[in-house]
């Protein structure tokens, strides 16, 4: 673990599979800033949130494939799996989970990141004089000349038949994704209403049915079924191209939108869902209304059919909004930022405004497209990064700026 250091030149905040993937791109191009940097994050480690996510939906294997990693090699992880090529699964060689950790954890080794972590949460962020500080949850302030956002924070997706609940109901008994641990239930001979159609839902239902439930998996549509999130063409210039070219911010959005297409499931995982006499589809369906009622939900859904479960899981997506985390809203008063539908317009470099801030992730999607939230817009968004940390930087700018004003008092004798 990293030792407390209140003044540094970059400060990154998380310490999940982006940020990872921007230190190991960030040394790749300059060796020497291995001290310029500091990751804080309130787990201590690398990628504890993705190992817990993984664990917690007993997720055996990545969706994307093997290439797609925290290393700037792109043929690294699989040169790493080469006497374990049963941990590669069709189609397209998906990385095993275990793989695929002990392969990140291989990573931070080589690159010698074991003790780059101070564990912290950082509780707001205040620009001063066109540095940031950092407030941490332990009370100490780090003062940073740049910042790098790899939260990964977003908002849970509440459908609006959840707030309108009005009797009292046991808190386990209506989850969100990310709150729940397969490993600590026991579903035996149980009723769950599963609701949303991405991979998630996919991965809780398995692990519902593997327990001895019975699962209804409801989906607004028709379940969409492909094989990843967003199509291969957004890796390249084929998509791209034209995202790039586009001008009108609002078309942009509406591009990830459509390219994203909500949520979907792989036929493998739908396959094995069919597979089995214990879970039912409720597509083009939505709750209309639930009550907690003699130990159990009474659900009526839109298409007027109503049953009784045991438990309802929410398996709802994320929604990410720069305006609505808290960890922005100072910045965004000293930067001021269009934002498009929770997303800010940032430069090519993923930075906000003539400032030296910059977002990885989902809330890089308009510079970066739909796969921003993947690990594939990860190594973009790094790249894009150090590109404008190591030429662009506008601290470079005022340091060569305050270096020419000193030569030119040094030639006029004013010091
Ligand atoms: C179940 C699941 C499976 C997925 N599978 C794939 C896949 O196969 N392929 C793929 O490309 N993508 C996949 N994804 C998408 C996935 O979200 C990203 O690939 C990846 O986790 C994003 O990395 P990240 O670093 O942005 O976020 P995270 O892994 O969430 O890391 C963010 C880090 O920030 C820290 N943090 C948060 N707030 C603060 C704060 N205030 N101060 C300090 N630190 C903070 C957290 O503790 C965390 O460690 C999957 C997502 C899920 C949920």
């Amino acid at each position: 673990m990293a030792s407390l250091i209140t003044q540094t030149d970059i400060g990154i905040i998380g310490a999940g599979p982006q940020a990872l993937t921007l230190v190991t791109h960030l040394l790749q191009k300059k060796k020497q800033w291995r001290s310029r940097f500091i990751v804080i994050d309130p787990q201590g480690e690398w990628l504890s949130q993705w190992r817990q996510q993984f664990k917690a939906l007993e997720i055996p294997h990545l969706r994307s494939p093997a290439v797609h990693h925290p290393d700037p090699y792109p043929y690294a992880l699989r040169s790493f799996a080469e006497n374990r090529p049963d941990e590669l699964f069709d189609p397209y060689d998906l990385p095993g989970t275990k793989l695929f950790e002990d392969f990140c954890a291989e990573v931070v080794k080589n690159w010698g990141l074991e003790n780059s972590i101070y564990q912290a949460k950082v509780v707001k962020i205040v620009p001063i004089k066109g540095k940031f500080q950092l407030f941490l949850s332990d009370n100490n302030i780090i003062t940073t000349s740049r910042v790098v956002l790899a939260t990964n924070q977003g908002e849970t997706q509440i459908p609006p038949w959840v707030n309108k609940i009005e009797t009292k109901y046991p808190q386990d008994r209506l989850a969100y994704a990310r709150q729940i641990n397969l490993a600590n239930l026991k579903l035996k001979g149980e009723r769950i209403l599963i609701i949303g159609g991405g991979l998630t839902s996919g991965h809780l239902a398995v692990g519902g049915i593997n327990r001895g439930a019975k699962i209804t998996l409801m989906t607004r549509r028709n379940l969409q079924v492909k094989l990843f999130d967003a199509d291969p063409g957004w890796l390249g210039p084929k998509y791209l191209k034209g995202f790039e070219a586009e001008s009108n911010w609002n078309h942009r959005w509406e591009m990830i939108q459509q390219a994203r297409n909500g949520g979907s499931i792989t036929p493998k995982i739908l396959g094995e869902l069919r597979r089995s006499n214990n879970i039912e589809f409720w597509e083009n369906c939505e709750v209309r209304e639930a009550k907690w009622e003699e130990n159990r939900w009474r659900v009526i859904c839109t298409n007027d059919l109503e049953k009784d479960f045991d438990r309802i899981w929410l398996a709802t997506g994320t929604k990410f909004n720069a305006q609505e985390n808290p960890l922005l809203t100072e910045v965004l008063q000293t930067y001021p930022t269009e934002i498009i539908q929770g997303l800010p317009v940032i430069d090519k470099y993923l930075r906000l405004p003539k400032s030296e801030f910059y977002l990885m992730g989902a809330l890089a999607g308009l510079q970066i497209g739909p796969v921003a939230r993947n690990l594939a817009g990860g190594r973009k968004a790094s790249e894009m990064i150090v590109q404008g940390m190591t030429k662009h930087s506008y601290n470079l700018a005022r340091q060569v700026k305050s270096d020419n004003a000193r030569i030119d008092s040094l030639q006029l004798g004013i010091i």
